[in-house]
């Protein structure tokens, strides 16, 4: 085993965008586990666009501090326990931060089958596909024949939301960042049609791919997106809140979209906010749904996988800036 354990520190907290020069590469110690805690080696470090709302203060996890390592989900492997739960070779998923070693508390720590690729743990069998499974078939409630729009759709959990809607019979649109993705969406994934919402005339473009209105609205990035989804909502239309991407990268959220209250009511519009967790008790009947239509080919995973734990900073970095395709994570 190395002596040294390679970490990423958050030096300081971003006021504005953030630049990867916010994080430095440290050498500390690895960490013996203590009595009920297991020595995790990290494999796989997943990027997710919530890592940079923690910088903004506490969300469904404490604020992240300067000085700290930086947060972050991870999938790792046991290389020593002193819990009767976990033993070395066992892999886990936990808060194991942008590090190689972490010792952790076995109690915070998921264990995860072993399979090929390890991957999909952190993509379609991880938070993402979760995710997108919960928060379309629970908060969406979408019906056949209904038109379903998904914002950030060629990220991890939007590239998911539409193939779902596509096997529930459903038309799904997708709202992305520039032409390319906005082709591979439609003409590789099967989406209806894509709408760039960075070129011009996008409220425009986004009424012409829904001539029907919109019934269900999956929102991963709020502000401007938002409140054109919120204007072409059908009456009885859902809204799953899933996560507010365009309000992170800035020292705090700024205004909500305008219209919110007299459009909600107008409309009879349901509007719920969820956490992935909130499901976990039916986690496996997702994994079991999730795991067919991949093995039937009705549903591909996307995975954009950039090598060594030092790059991780650019990773989140280029994430803001809709660098990825599907669900980045970092080989460690
Ligand atoms: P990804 O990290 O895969 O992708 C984020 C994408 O957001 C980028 O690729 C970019 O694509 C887009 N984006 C960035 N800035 C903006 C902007 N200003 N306006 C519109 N789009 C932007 O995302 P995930 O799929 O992992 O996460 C999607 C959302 O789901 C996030 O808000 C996240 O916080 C949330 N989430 C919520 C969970 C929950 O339990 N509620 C669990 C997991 C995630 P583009 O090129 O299109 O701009």
């Amino acid at each position: 085993m190395p002596q040294a354990n390679r970490q990423i520190v958050l030096d300081q907290l971003p006021q504005g965008k953030l630049a990867a020069d916010h994080f430095r590469l440290i050498e500390g110690e690895i960490p013996q586990p203590a009595e009920g805690e297991a020595l995790i080696r990290t494999r796989y470090v997943s990027l997710d666009a919530a890592n940079r709302a923690w910088m903004q203060g506490a969300t469904y996890r404490s604020a992240l501090d300067a000085g700290q390592v930086m947060a972050g989900g991870a999938l790792g492997e046991v290389v020593d326990s002193r819990d009767p739960s976990l033993k070395p070779g066992d892999l886990v998923w936990g808060d194991v931060g942008w590090q190689e070693y972490a010792s952790l508390p076995a109690r915070r720590l998921s264990k995860l089958p072993a399979m090929e690729p390890l991957t999909h743990l952190l993509s379609v069998y991880g938070v993402a596909g979760l995710t997108a499974y919960f928060g379309l078939l629970e908060c969406g409630r979408p019906k056949p024949g209904e038109t379903v729009v998904v914002s950030a759709a060629a990220g991890a959990v939007g590239s998911i939301v539409g193939q779902i809607a596509k096997i529930r019979g459903c038309r799904a649109i997708g709202i992305a960042g520039g032409e390319e993705k906005g082709r591979w969406l439609t003409d590789e994934l099967g989406f209806d049609a894509a709408v760039d919402y960075k070129a011009g005339d996008f409220k425009k473009r986004l009424r012409e791919a829904v001539p029907n209105g919109i019934d269900v609205y999956f929102d991963n990035v709020g502000g401007a997106v938002f409140e054109a989804c919120l204007f072409g909502m059908n009456t009885f239309g859902r809204i799953a809140c899933c996560g507010a991407v365009s309000q992170y990268d800035q020292a705090a959220p700024q205004h909500g979209p305008r219209g919110v209250p007299g459009l909600i009511v107008t409309k009879r519009l349901s509007v719920r906010g969820f956490i992935v967790s909130d499901f976990a008790d039916r986690n496996d009947q997702a994994l079991a749904d999730l795991q067919s239509w991949v093995q039937s080919g009705q549903l591909k995973v996307q995975e954009d996988v950039i090598d060594g734990l030092e790059n991780l900073p650019s990773a989140l970095v280029g994430l803001l800036a809709g660098e990825n395709r599907g669900k980045r994570m970092v080989k460690v």
